[in-house]
């Protein structure tokens, strides 16, 4: 594949292209996967591809909500390991999380594939080969999951999510941090803390809040998890990104 020149105006974003696409020749990524990412860049653009205000509060949230959880784990499919292993494993190592593998085009070689892919960046477990139990209310393979990993979960990080499952997984009682940079998705919407912003500067930005936090009083935490209000957080990114519409020309 041809070389991207770092000066190039749009190096990171033709770089997460290229991860993309080379992850759909190795069997990680879905052919699917390229759609969900263009759909993703698409409002990035929109955004100015950087993370918002409102983003970093919803990043620092979600650190907060995950340091006070018992049982976090980091849901992981195709496109976020191929954009984001390496700060999927650093979180879950900070936190301690867990990291699952849930795939909507699951197969048992891509679950292996993930998996392999995972331990090389240095993940020690891997949850999601077993997938021994099922979501409630949900018929596709996504239902499919850990009985020690998501299902006894009580909060769940989703990058990249579909709302059907966010709504499955906020049904069970779980807390449900979604990573969605289209903040009209339905994932977006029925999520408890949705962060609009790219999971390539997302993932990193709640660790680097997990470090801030670590040591502060649980009731200044738990504080700052209460007053989280995410609908108006999300009609705060919608109305941003028609002003800038509207400012552009
Ligand atoms: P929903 O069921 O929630 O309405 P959807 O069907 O629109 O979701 P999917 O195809 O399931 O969406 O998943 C893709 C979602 O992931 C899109 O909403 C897209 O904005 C988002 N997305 C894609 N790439 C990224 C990325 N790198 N960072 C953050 N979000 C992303």
């Amino acid at each position: 594949m041809e070389e991207i020149p770092k000066t190039h105006p749009r190096y990171t974003s033709l770089m997460a292209r290229k991860k993309i696409s080379q992850s759909t020749k190795n069997g990680i990524v879905h052919e699917t996967g390229l759609i969900a990412h263009g759909r993703g860049e698409a409002f990035d653009y929109l955004l100015g591809e950087k993370t918002m205000p409102q983003s970093d509060m919803a990043e620092k949230v979600a650190a907060a909500v995950l340091l006070c959880a018992n049982n976090p784990v980091i849901s992981v499919n195709g496109n976020v390991v191929s954009l984001v292993a390496e700060d999927c494993i650093n979180l879950a190592d900070t936190l301690p999380a867990k990291l699952e593998i849930n795939l909507f085009h699951r197969t048992k070689k891509r679950i292996e594939k993930i998996s392999k892919e995972l331990s090389n960046y240095g993940a020690k477990k891997v949850y999601g080969q077993k997938a021994d139990v099922k979501i409630p209310g949900l018929e596709h393979n996504r239902a499919l999951c850990d009985r020690e990993g998501i299902f006894s979960a009580d909060v769940v990080l989703v990058p990249l999510e579909d709302g059907d499952r966010c709504q499955a997984l906020r049904n069970m009682g779980k807390t449900v941090i979604a990573i969605d940079l289209n903040p009209l998705s339905r994932t977006a919407r029925t999520a408890s803390i949705t962060i609009v912003d790219n999971v390539t500067r997302a993932i990193s930005n709640i660790e680097r809040w997990v470090h801030e936090l670590k040591n502060i009083d649980k009731n200044e935490l738990n504080n700052l998890i209460e007053t989280w209000d995410n609908e108006k957080n999300l009609s705060e990114m919608v109305s941003f990104i028609s002003k800038r519409l509207n400012s552009l020309f």
